[in-house]
């Protein structure tokens, strides 16, 4: 599960839930302005860094979502 990192990794700026983030697929996570300055790959693994989701849905919720859509349709 995705774990929704506070604050940027190298310059320690807040990152809100609904702040702009990006993230790399080990989940480090950066601010807008350091992923620029990294030209959005990861300085910690070489990852490509990606808009991170503004706003996570629950696990259970998604689930429910994903149930109804089954039985709806
Ligand atoms: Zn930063
Ligand atoms: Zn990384």
């Amino acid at each position: 599960m995705l774990k929704m990192k506070p604050k940027c990794e190298t310059c320690s700026t807040a990152l809100p839930h609904e702040a702009e983030a990006f993230i790399c697929s080990y989940e480090c996570t950066f601010c807008q302005t350091c992923s620029e300055n990294t030209q959005y790959i990861c300085p910690n693994c070489d990852g490509e860094l990606v808009r991170r989701p503004t706003r996570m849905r629950g696990v259970l919720d998604v689930a429910t979502t994903q149930l109804k859509r089954k039985i709806l349709g």
